[in-house]
């Protein structure tokens, strides 16, 4: 990997040593090493052009223009627009709604959805002291039941069962059903992925999301998905209201940069980070630190 931005721009900073004023092309020299460290974070191209035009905007304004240090100021902002984009919104779970609280999980085959629940799943239970309930809504995968079957057991909550003779939709109303009678306070929906975006995957949980009604609509994306998390973000965003992002695989050594480009693209918060294959390697989203890994 090329030298850390920090380093980069320090350099270009020292260079600027004794300029009462920064220039418009000392901030090109600048900004162009901070789209190098977007795009090497696997940012999206687009969402990187639209990025450094608003740091430019913002950089030859007042606030780098006059200032002592003008180079540390051009990273202050860089370092605080990317936060701020990212850490917009409400991070909480938004549960505040007549029991049961549906949670419709969405996302490709692979993302993390059946491990997301499940994480889910149990810091409702251990921290919040909800009762939950999750059900499987994959019916061209069995192993996939399965799998949520197991990985909910881990969780300490009770999985619902389903089989792949059933429709999907049959599988939500009858969990919904269960978990009313039953007093749960929040119901999450595991459903299928696909190795790629279908128009029948989408029409499929754009169903579920009428049925079911959901307090919220969680878009699981992998970190290490890079470039194609645009895509992926767009589709599901268009299919249905995201209401948040859980960025998996972490752990990874991926920049993170899918942060950037998703969060760009659907406008929703980025709530939770995967940071484990274990059950409990789930953290809230922490915009501040995740900027500084986006920039190396
Ligand atoms: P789904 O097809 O979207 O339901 O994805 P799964 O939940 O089955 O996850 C796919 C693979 O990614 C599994 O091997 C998980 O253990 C792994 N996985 C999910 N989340 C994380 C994470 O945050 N970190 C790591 N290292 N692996 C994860």
């Amino acid at each position: 990997m090329a030298s850390a931005l920090s380093d980069k721009l320090a350099r270009l900073v020292k260079e600027m040593r004794g300029q009462a004023r920064i220039t418009e092309s000392n901030v090109q020299d600048m900004l162009r090493e901070v789209r190098m460290a977007l795009l090497e974070a696997d940012v999206a191209l687009p969402v990187v052009r639209d990025f450094i035009a608003r740091v430019k905007e913002k950089a030859l304004g007042q606030e780098v223009v006059g200032s002592l240090k003008p180079g540390q100021a051009l990273v202050g902002i860089v370092n605080r627009e990317l936060a701020a984009t990212m850490g917009e919104g409400q991070a909480q779970l938004n549960l505040n709604v007549q029991p049961p609280a549906v949670i419709l999980m969405a996302g490709l085959q692979g993302a993390g959805k059946t491990t997301t629940t499940a994480k889910i799943a149990r810091l409702l239970r251990e921290k919040f002291k909800k009762k939950v309930l999750t059900v499987s809504g994959d019916v061209y995968r069995p192993a996939a039941i399965e799998q949520l079957k197991t990985v909910t057991a881990q969780a300490g909550a009770e999985w619902f069962p389903s089989t792949p003779e059933q429709k999907p939709l049959e599988i939500a109303q009858a969990a919904l059903d269960y978990a009313k009678k039953h007093f749960f306070d929040v119901l999450i929906v595991d459903t299928a992925g696909r190795l790629a975006i279908d128009e029948v995957l989408m029409a499929e949980i754009q169903s579920l999301h009428a049925a079911l009604n959901p307090a919220e609509t969680l878009f699981v994306v992998d970190a290490m998905q890079g470039q194609d998390a645009i895509n992926t973000a767009k589709a599901f965003s268009e299919a249905l209201p995201l209401t948040g992002i859980v960025l998996t695989k972490l752990d990874g050594d991926s920049r993170g940069g899918a942060a950037l480009s998703v969060r760009h693209i659907t406008g929703a918060p980025i709530k939770f980070a995967g940071v484990s294959e274990k059950i409990d390697g789930i953290e809230i989203f922490d915009a501040e630190r995740h900027a500084g890994r986006i920039l190396g």
